[in-house]
């Protein structure tokens, strides 16, 4: 997959296309939530944005820790937490590394994921960022089986994490605050599945250059 210049690159973009992102993910927030996402995420990734000085020339572990804990401790919503765990659990598989490849990135994906559910008590279908990342995950598993470098299997990813929101507009949220609203949920497109499938496509733009 690449080295640490490359993780950074990465980072970078997320921060970027998330900070860009403020407004539309806040306003499907405000359609199902507490119109926070956007401000919440925004809030996070500006603050990672501060560390990229701080982090170059650190390993892929520890790159990863600085991103989780940055938004353990900026980000007030459920989100915070939730992505923090995911990049706190993907950090421990590439601890101590500079370079990493594809059972790497597999293996990390895998790890974020389960962080992910354990903490939220959550799983596929509850119409949350879960229903972006885990057929993007399946997607990015099977090209890699199949063959594919890196570039492809994260555009097969991003194609399927945007499946994934669309898919969370037909179900009925069980988690978080959209749960509240119950049926009324239905139709409207998760705030948080939506910022899983902008980091997925901030991956997939650096793999492009
Ligand atoms: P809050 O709901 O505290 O205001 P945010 O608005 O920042 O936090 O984040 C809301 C998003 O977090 C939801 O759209 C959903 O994708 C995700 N989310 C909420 N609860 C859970 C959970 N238990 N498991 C997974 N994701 C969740
Ligand atoms: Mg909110
Ligand atoms: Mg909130």
């Amino acid at each position: 997959m690449g080295d640490t210049s490359l993780l950074l690159e990465i980072v970078k973009n997320m921060s970027k296309n998330i900070i860009e992102s403020k407004e539309l993910l806040t306003e499907l927030d405000r359609v199902i939530g507490d119109s926070d996402h956007g401000i919440n995420m925004a809030k996070g990734f500006s603050a990672i944005n501060d560390k990229l000085e701080e982090m170059e020339g650190k390993d892929w572990g520890c790159i990863l820790k600085t991103v989780a804990m940055t938004l353990i401790s900026t980000v007030g919503g459920a989100s915070g937490p939730l992505y923090g765990t995911g990049f706190l659990r993907a950090a421990t598989v590439v601890e101590g590394k500079k370079e990493i490849d594809k059972d790497d990135v597999v293996n990390m994906f895998d790890e974020a994921i389960k962080g992910i559910k354990m903490r939220g008590k959550s799983n596929r279908g509850d119409k949350t960022m879960l229903d972006a990342l885990i057929p993007a995950y399946e997607a990015l598993k099977l090209a890699y089986e199949e063959g594919q470098n890196s570039l492809k299997a994260f555009k097969r990813a991003e194609e399927s994490a945007l499946e994934g929101v669309e898919y969370t507009k037909t179900i009925i949220a069980k988690k978080g605050r959209a749960s509240y609203l119950g049926e009324r949920s239905l139709g409207h497109q998760d705030p948080g599945a939506t910022s899983s499938y902008i980091i997925i496509k901030s991956i997939t733009e650096i793999l492009e250059k």
